[in-house]
């Protein structure tokens, strides 16, 4: 299937996204990115960007996809702001906690899927988001405001994200990992390294107590824009120990009862991957495989491939499991249209399927022995490699890096003690740990 092909595409991948096609989809790709790093003015970040209406990046959907490296937007932002450094710490600090993430994520692997520690409390949890969170009815306004902007914006800014991770463990009971699921549905920058991680954060998993709000500091942050004027009965509205006890204190729920069994999925939902026939190809000795977290022309993979041939796949049985809404598709089909457009390679290919299967049928057809593949924490990644090892050579390529930290990555806190000086260049003064 070839990249020009973009309808058969979107009706070979049905059943692979939710929703309709539309237009208006935040455009993907390194070129977009790059456009959008060198627009950034980062100057008012410190001082506002907790609040809804702050100067935030909205980079995270390109660093995610890899179009942008976090090593590469601090380099460029050091060089574009060279006399003042201090502007640059807390943009560089938050940047830190992605790093910090995938370094969970390269620690705890498929582990990250479960509580990464004991709970700091004892309330059960169930594994169904109520039927009125799906739908963005839950008569809060303000927590449908941010299921509003999920679903039709696929962003969420940070504060919010924490809000509504709040709201749906610890005010609907409801296990984190449903959460992270509807974010990595939804969000352009879903992944599994900081949203997990964060929603552990939230439920207090990966923290030494979970987190909440109350009304005040929502109406604070969002600037009031759904508390001026809601005339519901709001579930944040006390102050911190009164919530603290009704969410928390009143619990008798044994801990044994958190990990609600989720038994398996309908057969339904995992149809039968069809293979698809690859069409002529000329021989190449060398395959790169372009994965959704390395979609870089910059890509190391790729700069010291420029004979050979590119794939991508879809990985189909996770599709199928876990569908995209539409705009995150789009946005990596922008991306692949605007990395293929970049590359000199003779022959670029989108395949779906099971990419181990896929990747392999296609290096046997290409007469390819070696495959290519940038590193990344992701564990998929890891365990696709090594499928493809038993019949060929796999060279993983080493992404830029971020921070060095090779102990295990507990506390963001320890971790920026220990590297700030190697983000910033300098000691910093102080060492908050807030989100
Ligand atoms: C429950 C929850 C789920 C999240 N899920 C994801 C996710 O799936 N994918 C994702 O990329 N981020 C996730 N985050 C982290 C964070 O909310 C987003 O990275 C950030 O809001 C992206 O917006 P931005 O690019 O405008 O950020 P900016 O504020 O401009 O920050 C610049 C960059 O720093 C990094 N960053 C900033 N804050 C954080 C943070 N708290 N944690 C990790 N990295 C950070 C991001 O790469 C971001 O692009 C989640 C946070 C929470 C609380």
């Amino acid at each position: 299937m070839t990249i020009t092909d973009r309808t058969a595409l979107l009706a070979r991948l049905r059943g692979c996204f939710l929703g309709d096609p539309k237009a208006g989809t935040l455009p993907g790709g390194r070129s977009e990115a790059l456009r959008r790093l060198h627009a950034y003015d980062p100057a008012a970040y410190g001082r506002t960007r907790n609040h809804l209406t702050g100067t935030v990046s909205h980079l995270s959907p390109y660093l995610r996809h890899g179009m942008l490296s976090a090593a590469e937007v601090r380099e460029h932002l050091k060089a574009r702001f060279p006399n003042d450094p201090a502007l640059l710490e807390e943009f560089l600090r938050q940047l830190a906690w992605r790093d910090f993430f995938e370094k969970v994520l390269a620690w705890h692997g498929r582990g990250l899927d479960d509580d990464i520690e004991e709970p700091k409390h004892a309330v059960g949890r169930s594994a169904c988001i109520p039927l009125d969170v799906v739908k963005g009815d839950t008569g809060l306004p303000c927590v449908d405001g941010m299921l509003h902007e999920l679903f039709a914006d696929g962003y969420l800014h940070n504060h919010a994200r924490l809000w509504f991770a709040a709201y749906l463990c610890h005010f609907r009971g409801v296990r984190w990992q449903e959460g992270a699921r509807l974010f990595r549905q939804h969000l352009y920058d879903g992944d599994v390294a900081s949203n997990s991680s964060s929603w552990q954060w939230v439920e207090g998993t990966f923290a030494s107590k979970p987190y909440f709000m109350n009304k005040q500091n929502v109406a604070t942050f969002s600037g009031g824009k759904w508390c001026d004027t809601c005339r519901v009965k709001c579930p944040f509205d006390a102050d911190y120990p009164t919530l603290q006890h009704r969410l928390f204190a009143g619990s008798t729920a044994p801990f044994g009862s958190r990990n609600v069994d989720v038994g398996t999925r309908d057969e339904a939902d995992t149809a039968p991957v069809s293979p698809d026939e690859i069409g002529p190809v000329p021989p190449a000795t060398e395959l790169v495989w372009v994965h959704d977290a390395a979609m870089s022309w910059d890509d190391s993979a790729l700069k010291s491939n420029p004979a050979a041939a590119v794939a991508f796949v879809f990985d189909e049985p996770a599709l199928r499991a876990e569908p995209w809404a539409y705009h995150r598709l789009a946005f990596v089909l922008d991306g692949l249209d605007d990395l293929y457009a970049h590359l000199p390679n003779p022959t670029k290919l989108i395949l779906v399927g099971d990419p181990a299967e896929r990747l392999a049928a296609l290096a046997g057809k290409l007469g390819a022995t070696t495959v290519h593949v940038s590193e990344h924490p992701n564990p998929w990644v890891a365990e696709t490699a090594g499928k493809l090892r038993l019949n060929f050579q796999v060279v993983v390529h080493p992404r830029p890096m971020f921070a060095e930290y090779p102990s295990e990555p507990k506390r963001f806190s320890r971790y920026w003690e220990q590297v700030a000086t190697q983000v910033l260049g300098y000691r910093p003064k102080s060492n908050r740990n807030h989100k």
